[in-house]
């Protein structure tokens, strides 16, 4: 549709202007994200180890656009405090992910039964990730 000036005189067609996005700066925003982190992450991974039986040395709460969690061999788990802007089924299922890697340092076939062990539907948890950018 081509639209005339006439149109946008006559009200026939109504520009509609973007409202400003919001954005605070980039600092102060990684600092919130990180104090909810810090207040939220360390436990809900414990709530979530216990329940499935679990153990892990030490977590830490990190600030990167590699990954949304990782696991080292001597049992580390680190989040990334962009979890605080995923919906909770999501952050869990990174944080199940995490916990079963203490299991199997792999994305073998038992690394991903005992995922769905923990979580079910992990499958489609882990398509919906895709929607998710680290930036
Ligand atoms: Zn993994």
């Amino acid at each position: 549709m081509r639209i005339t000036l006439g149109d946008i005189l006559s009200g026939r067609v109504r520009i509609v202007r973007r409202r400003r996005r919001r954005k605070l700066p980039e600092t102060a925003e990684v600092e919130g994200l990180r104090r909810q982190a810090k207040a939220y992450l360390p436990v809900r991974l414990a709530e979530l180890a216990a329940e499935y039986g679990f153990s892990y040395n030490q977590v830490r709460i990190k600030h990167n656009v590699s990954n949304w969690g990782s696991c080292s061999s001597k049992g580390n788990i680190n989040l990334n405090l962009n979890l605080m802007r995923l919906p909770s089924e999501l952050r869990d299922y990174v944080m199940l992910h995490e916990l079963c890697h203490l299991k199997y340092m792999n994305h073998g076939k038992e690394f991903h039964a005992l995922l769905e062990s923990v979580c079910p539907g992990h499958r489609a948890l882990q398509q919906q990730m895709k929607e998710y950018k680290l930036v």
